[in-house]
């Protein structure tokens, strides 16, 4: 396995791959790595000649008050991990040269962007679009993965994939959680044991949703009113958002039909935590 730092590094050896007829297979972390990304990696590993992976904790999705300089950080974990994974490459550049001063180009979608978690961490999709379609020009995968625990971010990537011709095929992976429910996140390492135990509440709040929709329920505003009784029944929730949207335009639903996606985001002291489900109504 090796490790490149440098951008033509990088592009050089994705070249001389592509060249020889071979399928690279592409998973973009941030890192610190728990079985959800490792869930990514196994199934890339699977369907691909070779497989990268990037680690780059982005800042330009982090907001200027966001936890940027405390995410959660050990590469040699996450390299021993990748070995164990079957990653060919591991793409770990520096911020510096992924955004040379003076830096000015961005991508945006538009309007999947302001919503959701957009809303309360304005900037935040911006960023993450940037980086992916830098990382993409870099690493020139055939296909890249990511996680539904990240769904608008997962749905805001194939808008940008599509609209920009991109040639690229990306897959969507389920989400992987704790025996009791939590999804996996790298930011629950931020979170005290009494806060931990109360987030399970988000899973079981989805689950009684879907179980509503499945039930028959069709007003969005008992259901959500519902998950938000639950949660606020927990001592250290906050919640940010909990709504019930359209999957294609992250519009709130008027009525449960069609492809829908329950999703929330709730704060446990300073950690904000996200989850969510797709249910077919
Ligand atoms: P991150 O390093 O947190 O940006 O995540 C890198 C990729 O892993 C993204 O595509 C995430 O959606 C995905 N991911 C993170 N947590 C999970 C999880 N619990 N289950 C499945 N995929 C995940």
């Amino acid at each position: 396995m090796k490790v490149i730092s440098s951008i033509n590094g990088m592009q050089n050896w994705s070249k001389q791959m592509r060249c020889k007829g071979k399928t690279i297979g592409f998973v973009p972390m941030m890192g610190y790595l728990h079985e959800g990304h490792l869930s990514l990696l196994r199934k890339a590993r699977e369907e691909n000649d070779y497989l990268v992976m990037s680690i780059f904790v982005n800042p330009t999705q982090f907001g200027p008050k966001e936890d940027l300089g405390r995410y959660p950080r050990d590469f040699g974990r996450d390299k021993k991990l990748a070995k164990l994974c079957g990653v060919d490459v591991i793409f770990y550049p520096e911020a510096k040269k992924m955004y040379p001063a003076p830096y000015k180009t961005y991508v945006e979608v538009e309007d999947l962007s302001d919503v959701l978690c957009g809303k309360s961490r304005p900037g935040h999709f911006r960023g993450v679009t940037t980086v992916v379609l830098k990382l993409f020009n870099i690493v020139l995968p055939n296909t890249a993965y990511f996680g539904w625990k990240d769904a608008q971010q997962a749905i805001i990537i194939n808008k940008m994939v599509k609209d920009l011709n991109l040639p690229i095929k990306i897959k969507t992976l389920p989400i992987a959680r704790e025996e009791n429910g939590l999804a996996l996140s790298s930011r629950n390492t931020y979170l005290k044991e009494d806060q931990r135990r109360q987030a399970i509440i988000l899973d079981k709040a989805l689950q009684v949703a879907v179980g509503m929709i499945q039930s028959g329920y069709k007003d969005p505003r008992r259901i959500v009113a519902k998950m938000r009784k639950m949660i606020k029944s927990q001592k250290t929730g906050r919640i940010d958002y909990v709504e019930i949207v359209d999957m294609n335009t992250l519009k709130p639903v008027k009525k449960i039909k069609g492809r829908l996606l329950i999703c929330l985001a709730v704060f446990f002291g300073k950690t904000r935590l996200i989850d969510n489900a797709i249910i077919c109504a």
